[in-house]
């Protein structure tokens, strides 16, 4: 006999870009369908599935009842949140940071939202829509893979309904590397996928992870990745440097000497030859990750893209002292920018923050994995 699954109230996922921090969370999908990626820890160990239709709804309709307790308590319309009718903590919590956002846009969770039947996910999106008609932007994670075979009619209709961004963890465009991280996907398919999603006139962001392919496929890593971008044109183009989060199947590897992982210098190296291969592209590149050890390379193709290429350029050329300066002091928030090397104060407290690490050129990279350890 089927298992029919009982309402458990209010439910978010685990994660969201962080371009969505303010957005209104709402989980459709539990967890990730593909799930083998190596360098992804997120939902490791945990089963997908799909939320029952009706519960999704329901949680829609609690978080509205909780935005506007929320909203006539601000206004001093009633007795107040405690005493009124949403009794959904979690509601209640997502309802405030909503409220607290501006109401401005709704992300749907979990890693692949997509994957759901397009009626059903048009009916999620029409309801949003009528919860919450000023919302700007309804925004989802999505495999190329699912993207590809989805109707070109289904993701237009999807569209018209309100999903006006997607969010596309390419990693690389190199089929070496894509088979190598298993990500399931193939160039010639994100490709397709992405541009998919710009015909169905959908806004369009593809990440990039600068070293995925480690030492021996770097070069395929940044120039295959430029060339499919380059064929997508997606509105956004971010950037998540390799970090190795202890949960990942590639940290094992990395241990178990299976995976080459690149340096700082050698990772910003790929990362000059990937951004000096974007061309006939009009994307808004963003660096919005602390794992990135550039925040300049942010701005529009291509008339910022020598702007983007310049600092990247200056820190290789440096000696490696100042790399490994910068490179510390980036990390440790002494320094945001390359061009902070030329403040004595701003070097002052990152080459003291060098010495009480005991940070050299030769341990440069093994005390920058301790450090970002305690970012992912
Ligand atoms: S498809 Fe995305 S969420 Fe799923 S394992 Fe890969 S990186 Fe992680």
């Amino acid at each position: 006999m089927k298992h029919v699954e009982s309402y458990q109230g209010f439910e978010q996922g685990p994660i969201r870009p962080p371009s969505e921090a303010e957005s209104l969370l709402i989980r459709i999908t539990r967890n990730c369908p593909w799930n083998r990626c190596t360098f992804c820890p997120v939902y490791k160990g945990e089963t997908f599935s799909r939320r029952p239709l009706e519960h999704v709804l329901r949680d829609i309709d609690t978080v509205q009842a909780c935005v506007e307790q929320v909203l006539a308590d601000r206004e001093g319309r009633s007795p107040g949140v405690a005493a009124g009718a949403c009794a959904d903590r979690q509601a209640l919590h997502a309802a405030y940071s909503f409220v607290a956002g501006g109401m401005r846009s709704i992300f749907l969770q979990d890693g692949n939202s997509l994957i759901i039947k397009p009626a059903e996910l048009i009916r999620i999106l029409e309801r949003l829509r009528q919860a919450f008609p000023r919302v700007e932007r309804i925004t989802s994670y999505a495999r190329s893979q699912t993207i590809a075979r989805i109707h070109d009619r289904d993701l237009a209709r999807m569209a018209a309904a309100g999903l006006n961004r997607i969010h596309i963890g390419m990693e690389s465009g190199a089929d070496q590397v894509l088979e190598l991280v298993h990500k399931g996907v193939d160039k010639a398919t994100q490709v397709l996928a992405g541009q998919k999603i710009k015909r169905a006139g959908m806004e369009l962001s593809e990440y990039y992870i600068p070293g995925l392919g480690g030492r021996a496929l770097s070069r395929e890593n940044a120039l295959e990745s430029a060339d499919a971008l380059n064929q997508i044109n997606p509105d956004y183009i971010r950037l998540r440097t390799l970090a190795l989060p202890r949960e990942a199947p590639l940290t094992r590897q990395y241990r178990a000497g299976e995976f080459d992982k690149m340096g700082e210098v050698e990772t910003a190296a790929e990362l000059l030859l990937f951004l000096r291969s974007l061309e006939g592209i009009t994307s808004r590149v963003k660096s919005d990750h602390v794992l990135n050890l550039f925040t300049e390379v942010d701005g529009e193709l291509p008339a910022d893209q020598e702007a983007m290429i310049q600092p990247v350029e200056r820190f290789l050329a440096l000696a490696p002292e100042e790399q490994l300066l910068f490179a510390i002091g980036r990390r440790t928030h002494c320094l945001s920018r390359v061009a902070d090397l030329d403040d004595p104060l701003l070097r002052g407290r990152a080459a003291q923050v060098c010495t009480e690490l005991g940070a050299t050129v030769a341990n440069m990279d093994q005390v920058l994995d301790g450090i970002m350890e305690r970012f992912i």
